[in-house]
This record gives C-alpha cells, sequence and structure tokens, in this order.
C-alpha cells in the first residue's frame, strides 16, 4: 500500500525542444541537511534529489530551458542555498538509459561498504561528513583513520570531478 506516490505521462525528454538537464553534485553543511533539502525541493528546476555518500552529499537531478538558465540556477540560485558549501556540475548530453519502473526493494539491499577498510557495513554504518561529503564506516575507529589517512595524504585527486567553491 501507498507505494505509488505518482501516475505522470512519461515523455522522452531528449525529444522536447528547448530542455537542458544536468547534474548539480553538491558538498553540504552536514548540520542543515534537512533544510538545505526541502529548499532544493522546491526549486521547481530540481527534478531529483539524491542523498549520496562519498565527496559530495547530495546529487540533483535538474531540468532548465537553455545551458543560459542551467549557468544562472548554479550560479544565483544554488549560491543562495546557504548551507551549500560546494559544487560542481555537468550537463547531461544524451540520455543512454532510463527506466521509470520502480525497483521497490532495491534499496532495502544497498550493501554499503566500509570507505576506510573496504569491507561490508553490517548494521547501521558509523557516519562521518569530511568536507561536505558523507562517508560510511564500521566503525568510529575506521573513521578516525580514514581521516588520520587523507590528512596525511592529502586528497586523492584523479577520480575527483573538478569542485568549486562559492566564495
Ligand atoms: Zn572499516
Amino acid at each position: 500500500m501507498g507505494v505509488i506516490k505518482k501516475f505522470t505521462l512519461i515523455v522522452d525528454p531528449d525529444k522536447i525542444f528547448g530542455k537542458v538537464r544536468g547534474l548539480v553534485l553538491l558538498q553540504l553543511d552536514p548540520t542543515s541537511i534537512d533544510e538545505a533539502v526541502s529548499k532544493l525541493n522546491s526549486m521547481k528546476e530540481v527534478r531529483e534529489t539524491y542523498m549520496t555518500t562519498g565527496a559530495h552529499s547530495l546529487v540533483l537531478k535538474v531540468e532548465t530551458r537553455d545551458p543560459d538558465e542551467l549557468g544562472q540556477l548554479v550560479s544565483k540560485k544554488l549560491s543562495e542555498v546557504k548551507w551549500i558549501t560546494g559544487y560542481s556540475s555537468l550537463v547531461i548530453t544524451k540520455t543512454a538509459k532510463e527506466e521509470y519502473g520502480a525497483t521497490v526493494d532495491s534499496y532495502m539491499m544497498v550493501q554499503f561498504k566500509c570507505e576506510f577498510c573496504h569491507t561490508p557495513i553490517v548494521g547501521k554504518p558509523y557516519v562521518e561528513y569530511i568536507d561536505g561529503g558523507r562517508y560510511y564506516f564500521n566503525s568510529e575507529r575506521c573513521a578516525k583513520a580514514y581521516k588520520h589517512m587523507k590528512v596525511h595524504k592529502g586528497e586523492e585527486v584523479s577520480e575527483k570531478p573538478e569542485m568549486h567553491k562559492f566564495p
């Protein structure tokens, strides 16, 4: 019961002339994630909001009329959300696959791995916020070790998207 939240007509967004879609990866002040999410969800351009692990705590799927409006969204509207500490944005050029069917129980089977020791997390993860990102660990010990490692090794730049900081 209550699984179907909304029934909508599905159109192929790539075929709608004059639409630009993008992904915005956000770093947030961890104490204000709920406020930030409700503020972001109220923006008409924001179509989907995901809380994520790793260097970013939120990923938004956004849709605007043109690239200028997408730029404005990021540089003006998002920069006014005070809990956002950094962002990275991408423009979607083509949707290769998109599923509308509900995989209702998939989220229950998500298996997190400890960011430090990479072993599967059993039970409740130990969550730590580092530089605006959200990381999952087996224990506080792993979290401490990870932070220690990060400080001493510096940032691993290879796989990270370029980050921008709001002034
Ligand atoms: Zn661990």
